[in-house]
């Protein structure tokens, strides 16, 4: 059996590490906001070449800490729209509802999956007033372009960047990272971070996670608790100083697939510049998605569907208002992501390169 993603066998590796954390940890006696978190956010600020990183609890509340950072600054109003692409995780989605903003949901790119310039200007409308992109599999999008376009519209540009750990960023611009354990760079639970070179959304961002407190027992805003855990910044440390070498290899997979599979029912993904890909994911398209998963299964590769059901489509979202989303819709009927991560061996990849090759469909 190939897992999907084999965590056990990714965290394996740093075990003993973690225990070393763990005991550093338990013996200071301070498990909130303490000395982990702090070096964390600087080393992890280092690591983004960024002046701030504040820990949250999540890459969701990294999405909705910033945005209302935005509101507090007053750079944002409540009720302004934010566009967004339409295939992204729910997650970036729902942050922006949550601060109080209109998702304004934009077809992606069919061939990189990402929101292009051209599609984002058409959804321009004087409520909008910033762009979240999503660097969605871990490839980022037309940042240039869309830079280009946020200036001449005067719209503010936020990057949701929980599937990009590592790669090159263009510019400065806000963005919000998840250390959900099966990211690229994962914790042993839940953790986030929102990054920017700005000192006052820093700050703003800083009191939200903290109940709006500047020191303690005093609230100069009604922030929530949305920290970084201690353990979860300890253990970040003992990963990020290996993320490079994980991101190079997920590299050398995506390569290796990309040459290896010749299929005429099979899209390959296209990739723009490896160096501005972190191949969270490798993604795959295909008429026959149902088939060929099933078919690989009974193989024993085990693939996952990111993501089955769009956004518009969840009743969560139900209310939502959006045009017809017809490439999006496609793209959830097609996609299929294969096994890739820091610990998959080339022969283990070889299995199914040869597997998808002979698929009967
Ligand atoms: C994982 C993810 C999130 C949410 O992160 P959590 O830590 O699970 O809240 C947001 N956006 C994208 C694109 C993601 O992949």
């Amino acid at each position: 059996m190939i897992p999907f993603l084999d965590l056990q066998k990714v965290n394996e590796r740093y075990a003993e590490a973690y225990h070393q954390k763990l005991d550093e940890v338990l013996q200071k006696g301070w498990f909130i906001l303490g000395d982990a978190v702090q070096q964390f956010e600087t080393e992890f600020a280092a690591f983004c070449q960024a002046r701030h990183t504040i820990g949250v609890g999540n890459g969701l509340d990294a999405i909705t800490l910033l945005l209302r950072a935005y509101i507090q600054l007053g750079r944002l109003q409540e009720g302004d729209h934010i566009i967004v692409p339409a295939n992204t995780y729910i997650a970036t989605i729902l942050g922006i509802q949550q601060a109080g903003l209109v998702p304004v949901l934009v077809e992606p790119d069919p061939v990189s999956f990402t929101l292009c310039p051209i599609q984002a200007k058409r959804a321009i409308t004087p409520q909008v007033k910033g762009i979240m992109v999503v660097h969605l599999y871990g490839q980022r999008a037309d940042m240039p372009g869309l830079a280009a376009l946020a200036t001449e519209y005067d719209l503010a540009l936020f990057e949701d960047a929980a599937q990009a750990h590592g790669i090159s960023f263009y510019g400065n611009y806000c963005k919000t990272f998840s250390f959900y354990p099966g990211k690229n760079l994962g914790a042993l639970g839940d953790a986030g971070a929102v990054v920017t070179d700005n000192p006052e959304v820093a700050a703003q961002v800083r009191l939200l996670r903290n109940y709006g407190s500047p020191e303690k027992y005093v609230h100069s805003l009604a922030g929530t608790n949305s920290r970084l855990d201690e353990l979860q910044a300890a253990f970040l440390q003992v990963r990020l100083p290996h993320l490079l070498d994980e991101n190079e290899h997920r590299r050398q997979l995506a390569a290796r697939y990309s040459a290896g599979i010749v299929h005429s029912q099979i899209q390959l993904p296209q990739v723009v510049d490896p160096s501005l890909h972190a191949f969270h994911l490798y993604v795959i398209r295909t008429p026959k998605r149902e088939a060929l998963q099933a078919y690989l299964l009974a193989k024993g590769i085990q693939t996952m569907i990111h993501y089955p059901i769009a956004p518009h489509q969840q009743a969560a979202l139900k209310h939502i208002a959006t045009g017809p989303l017809p490439i999006t819709e496609q793209l959830h009927r097609e996609v299929l992501s294969l096994p890739i991560s820091p610990v998959l061996t080339y022969e283990e990849q070889q299995i199914i390169i040869d597997c998808l090759n002979a698929f009967p469909g």
